[in-house]
């Protein structure tokens, strides 16, 4: 149901492609208190990526992306909408745990960034929904959260993106929880929104492709020619 109406060829071997060269990153320090990568997991063919930061000690043990206390709170607020995991894809900004659980520092969020630019890539989301502000800044440089979450933005790379507080704010700030639920209410709405904005391009470039000089320009069609045999279309 959430799926792209065609799978982009190779999307799915694209991502484990990206899962694999991630397992066996050293780009940055990180790499070398892992016990597991945690590249990401879910629908290979969502048009719904969330981007979290970085693992936890739970994500580390086991290499699956949000099933520590964090998880089981996104996992409540996608059953608040009726979807599963297995509806989206779930991702990282960083794919190695951060020690302590400190916020991932720039080096090495810019040193992961390609691996989450080529699920992107794979994916071609509709909707890219950004957990917390290490996310929102990959998107969105100088946003502030407490300004934009829940509210559907088209960005410079023409993504659409619905920022959302992390799931772990609100354990530690549970007036959070609320709007957390809350901003998870209008998900669905804002993916309507984004695939209709990108249908409509869609059709519009088609258009563009099949009248170059615009509606209305299109030639008129000569005169047939009396002695030449009728052509149709289909
Ligand atoms: N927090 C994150 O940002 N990502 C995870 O995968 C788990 C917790």
């Amino acid at each position: 149901m959430w799926a792209h109406a065609s799978e982009p060829i190779g999307g799915a071997e694209a991502l484990a492609a990206v899962a694999h060269a991630a397992s066996a990153c050293t780009r940055c320090p990180l790499h070398r208190g892992r016990t597991h990568a945690v590249p990401g997991e879910g629908n290979p063919i969502s048009d719904v990526l969330l981007v979290g930061e970085g693992p936890g000690a739970r994500e580390d043990a086991t290499g699956r992306p949000f099933v520590g206390p964090a998880g089981q709170l996104l996992t409540e607020l996608l059953h608040s909408i009726g979807w599963e995991r297995r509806d989206v894809f779930i991702a990282n900004v960083v794919k190695c745990r951060p020690p302590g659980n400190r916020d991932p520092e720039p080096a090495e969020v810019a040193a992961c960034a390609p691996y989450l630019d080529e699920q992107e890539r794979a994916l071609d989301p509709a909707v890219i929904v950004t957990l917390g502000r290490h996310s929102l800044q990959r998107y969105l440089p100088g946003a502030r959260i407490g300004a934009i979450h829940g509210q559907l933005r088209r960005v410079a790379s023409g993504r659409h993106v619905f920022p959302m507080y992390h799931p772990a704010a609100a354990l530690h700030q549970s007036s959070l929880r609320e709007t957390l639920f809350r901003d998870m209410r209008g998900l669905p709405a804002a993916l309507l929104v984004a695939r209709r904005a990108l249908e409509d391009e869609r059709i519009a470039s088609a258009r563009e492709e099949l009248e170059p000089e615009g509606p209305g320009q299109v030639p008129a069609p000569s005169q047939p020619d009396p002695g030449a045999e009728q052509m149709t279309l289909f």
